[in-house]
């Protein structure tokens, strides 16, 4: 091997050693901010009820936090056809996108799916009738419930309070974590 050859080999040990370092700095960037997402997730969804009340308007308060449900054919979105995102009202989480919202015919916000990993599902027995309750999965607050007579494709129905959700013309559709 000439000097040549050698000086070449090691410029590209060297440039391949200084990609490797990059990457793992990268790699371990990621992990520090997902860590503290994760912290600023946990700190969200153990707030304690004082915090909401002080914070939210007492219609929101009383949806969110208490499960009320809003009037049919009365509340902001149900007839909101416009193209955006809708977020979580108390904690700004995005839920569900515009292309997934559908006229149910029911008066209320109607999707067939939310944001990948933006709710959570869980059982609710308060009346009768055993129902899915929809939470937002950042901040526990009620959106509403889960039935299984939506259309194609995913043939579930999200039946939200308008009161859960702001709407955003502006913010794209994107899963969230
Ligand atoms: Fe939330």
């Amino acid at each position: 091997m000439n000097i040549r050859a050698i000086a070449i080999s090691i410029a590209l040990i060297t440039s391949i050693s200084g990609w490797v370092n990059t990457q793992h700095a990268s790699a371990h960037e990621e992990t520090k901010i997902s860590k503290q997402t994760d912290s600023k997730d946990k700190a969200i969804i153990e707030r304690p009820d004082s915090y909401w009340k002080s914070k939210l308007d007492p219609h929101t308060y009383q949806v969110t936090r208490c499960s009320a449900t809003e009037p049919a054919f009365s509340n902001k979105y149900w007839d909101n056809h416009r193209d955006g995102t809708y977020v979580c009202s108390n904690c700004g989480a995005i839920l569900f996108d515009s292309k997934d919202k559908f006229d149910s015919g029911t008066g209320w916000p109607s999707f067939t799916k939310p944001q990948s990993g933006s709710v959570k599902i869980r059982p609710d027995l308060s009346i009768d009738i055993e129902r899915n309750e929809v939470i937002c999965k950042r901040c526990g607050a009620h959106l509403g419930h889960l039935f299984t007579d939506g259309p194609a494709p995913t043939g579930e129905r999200f039946c939200i309070n308008s009161a859960s959700l702001n709407f955003d013309q502006n913010k794209p559709a994107q899963n969230v974590r």
